[in-house]
């Protein structure tokens, strides 16, 4: 990986690696695409460095890692969604103006179309053979965002319910309640 990873000549994508590998584990291709898909959205949505940003992406597998370490987006301050589909697929936007129910975002994904031009990225894609992740991300770096196809989106901004604290009538430990309930979820279930 480190003589692929030595190929790279533009300082900022090395920057980010530095980041991503020790937060994910390793450069895997996964996330080498969430790095790409990250550098997208911040070109087309004109993203400033360290500006808020809310990514939902379409697949547990790697691709949040890049999104949580370079765009701040995580699970804990809502940044980051999860509506996992299977896809390699990532929704992102700025935030909301205030009073606005909508906004637009970018929908960018590893398009099957386009692989097709890289034979072992495409292999890796659509899992046909067995291919390593420095032959994946050696193609990756050779397509650039010649892979992806991304298309402008409007996405809903969530409601902001009123937060409210109930004591479960089983257990006896708080929770936060949405609607009536009295028992915590985890003693309904
Ligand atoms: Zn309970």
């Amino acid at each position: 990986m480190d003589e692929i990873i030595q190929q790279i000549r533009d300082p900022k994508l090395l920057l980010q690696i530095e980041k991503v590998v020790p937060f994910h584990g390793y450069l895997s291709t996964g996330a080498f695409i969430g790095i790409q898909m990250f550098n997208i959205a911040k070109k087309v949505l004109d993203l400033q460095d360290g500006e808020r940003i809310f990514a939902t992406c379409e697949t547990y597998n790697c691709l949040p890692d890049p999104f949580q370490v370079l765009g701040g987006a995580t699970i804990g301050n809502k940044g980051l969604k999860i509506a996992d589909s299977g896809k390699m697929a990532v929704i992102v936007n700025k935030r909301a103006p205030a009073g606005e129910t909508s906004v637009r975002g970018i929908r960018i994904y590893l398009d099957p179309d386009r692989t097709k031009k890289y034979p072992e990225l495409h292999a890796w894609y659509l899992n046909t053979g067995k291919v390593s992740h420095k032959e994946a991300i050696r193609d990756l770096i050779k397509a650039g965002e010649d892979a992806y196809t991304y298309e402008m989106v409007n996405v809903e901004v969530p409601i902001k319910l009123t937060k409210c604290i109930e004591m479960c009538e089983k257990c006896g430990e708080s929770f936060v309640r949405y609607g009536e309930e009295v028992l915590c979820s985890t003693c309904t279930a």
